[in-house]
């Protein structure tokens, strides 16, 4: 096994805190190893540490095993974390405790909607359906109808603009009242959501830099509504590309991505770092790859992204 320890790397004594979130649905794939290998990357170049946290609440999703596979992925490619990986289906009352807090303020309430209702009142108010996320109309914003047993429950979105600068992608703004609307929290299976669990445990773990993929773009400006009403810290954003697969949809484990393959460590590294739009590191073997990438990502994300590929006009939704 091989291992490159990021506080090995010079340190501007920034209090650095990145993470790696990987959800146990399966194994990693050439996809989110790229997410892995540029929030490793960027941690080390800060110096600072970095954190594992398996976003295990899905239960539903989880696959046995698949925590332990992921771990042994990121050790076979010489990434190390730091501390104990934080499961999130041990915070549950953590989650619980904000929740509570935007209740408090009431700034959550239940909802009775079913997905076809809210699609169907989409319908209605705008005569078609929007690409992708359909934004939640209100409904139940001023109490639920009478016979209606709560389902979920959604953040009372208050209106405005959310602007941050992405590290790759530069100033994003998106209304997600607008766009989105009020969105989930707890959802009708009780299941704590993505956007709550993820806000909570980044505040909770000192999280100062979130690199991810661009996959969860589009949720940013949620989490920042989330941080700014929770009173927590932001942290800066960097999403970096998808890698696609030839018929140009995102890999994922949905759509069946093979995971990596883990006899060949320094091929599956060589290949994230290409679809980063790197040149190729002329090594042999992991830890000469570590070496050779870390001085280059340092050197600045404009060496990224050669190709200019992968900028394109904000979608909010
Ligand atoms: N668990 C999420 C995923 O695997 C990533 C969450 C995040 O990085 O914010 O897609």
């Amino acid at each position: 096994m091989v291992t490159v320890c990021c506080t090995d790397q010079p340190s501007d004594q920034s209090p650095y805190v990145g993470r790696f979130a990987p959800s146990p649905s399966g194994p990693l794939h050439a996809g989110s190893v790229v997410a892995a290998l540029a929030s490793y990357l960027d941690a080390c170049a800060h110096g600072g540490s970095w954190l594992v946290r398996m976003e295990d609440l899905d239960a539903p999703r989880n696959v046995h095993d698949a925590d332990r596979v992921i771990l042994q992925q990121l050790q076979a490619l010489g990434m190390r974390w730091d501390g104990e990986v934080l499961y999130q289906s041990r915070r549950l009352s953590a989650y619980q405790q904000s929740f509570d807090a935007l209740l408090s303020l009431n700034l959550a309430y239940p909802c009775g909607c079913t997905r076809r209702e809210i699609a169907d009142s989409v319908l209605r108010m705008q005569g078609y359906f929007p690409e992708g996320e359909r934004p939640y109309p209100g409904t139940c914003r001023s109490g639920h109808p009478e016979g209606r047993q709560a389902l979920s429950w959604r953040l009372r979105v208050p209106e405005g603009q959310t602007t941050f600068q992405d590290r790759w992608l530069g100033v994003m703004a998106q209304e997600v009242d607008q766009t989105v609307g009020d969105f989930v929290l707890r959802r009708a299976d009780g299941i704590w959501a993505y956007q709550l669990a993820v806000v909570v445990d980044d505040a909770h773990q000192g999280v100062t830099h979130v690199v991810r993929g661009e996959d969860l773009f589009s949720s940013t400006a949620r989490q920042i509504v989330l941080f700014k009403l929770l009173g927590l810290s932001l942290p800066t954003y960097l999403h970096v590309p998808l890698v696609t697969d030839e018929a140009g949809q995102k890999l994922s484990k949905q759509n069946g991505a093979a995971a990596i393959e883990l006899s060949d460590p320094l091929g599956v590294l060589q290949r994230a770092w290409l679809s980063l739009g790197f040149d190729p590191l002329p090594i042999r073997d992991v830890s000469q790859f570590w070496s050779a990438a870390i001085p280059v990502w340092v050197q600045g994300l404009s060496r990224a992204n050669l190709h200019g590929i992968h900028r394109r006009i904000y979608d909010p939704r």
